[in-house]
């Protein structure tokens, strides 16, 4: 990998005309830049950019402070609705996955699909307590989403489609219910309002007049929703 300074960086280069800089989902550092360029003229962009990369680096580290490698071991905690709950690999029950009496049970015929145990038992709770929620909020907001779906939305908590379906992260059935509605009311506003503007977020606070500490929860806990 190529080094300037002390910065690491991936290149990668194109028939693109201009060079960009990333910071990439797992912390490490990306340059796109055109063939033309020398690495000369690709460290000097890069100097120019160093205290920018910097700081984008040390926001990173900042986000994913609360990050945790969970593994699949008796005793792990695993969250739900913002609590933690310990692992317990149980001989045989009726279901691969279960919260019983304060733990996660995992049958241990399921271990090797642990994580798919874990998944589906997030989803299937989501649609099971994320439908209530919405109705709740859009009767006061006077909206009516078309549907409801619980996914895998990568690097997204939730998402609004233009036609009006709304769509949530599984995960989001890691964070306590307080930081749920939070996402429910802002996928809810984004039918009145598409993006981020001073309306949409004066909706928001209309119906949250706390938003922003939920907000600063999911942002600064977010990374540690993980599997
Ligand atoms: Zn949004």
């Amino acid at each position: 990998m190529p080094r300037y300074r002390d910065i690491e960086y991936h290149l990668r280069q194109s028939k693109r005309k201009t060079m960009s800089i990333y910071i990439e989902p797992d912390g490490s550092v990306s340059v796109l830049a055109p063939e033309s360029l020398s690495m000369e003229e690709i460290e000097k962009v890069i100097e120019g950019k160093r205290y920018w990369i910097y700081s984008k680096l040390t926001e990173w580290q900042e986000l994913n402070r609360s990050r945790i490698e969970r593994e699949f071991v008796s005793g792990q905690g695993f969250p739900y609705l913002g609590r933690s709950y310990q692992l317990k690999i149980v001989d045989d029950q009726d279901v691969p996955l279960k919260l019983y009496q304060g733990y996660f049970c995992l049958r241990k015929s399921n271990l090797p699909r642990a994580e798919e145990a874990f998944i589906n038992f997030y989803r299937e709770k989501g649609v099971k307590k994320i439908p209530g929620r919405v109705e709740h909020y859009r009767e006061m907001m006077g909206v009516k989403p078309r549907e409801i779906r619980v996914m895998d939305l990568k690097t997204r908590w939730a998402s609004c489609s233009e036609s009006g379906a709304l769509n949530f992260h599984w995960k989001c059935m890691m964070a306590p219910l307080t930081v749920i509605d939070y996402i429910v009311v802002h996928e809810l506003s984004h039918l009145y309002y598409p993006h981020h503007t001073h309306e949409f977020w004066n909706l928001v606070d209309k119906i949250l007049p706390d938003y922003l500490e939920r907000k600063k929860w999911l942002r600064e806990n977010g990374a540690g929703l993980e599997l």
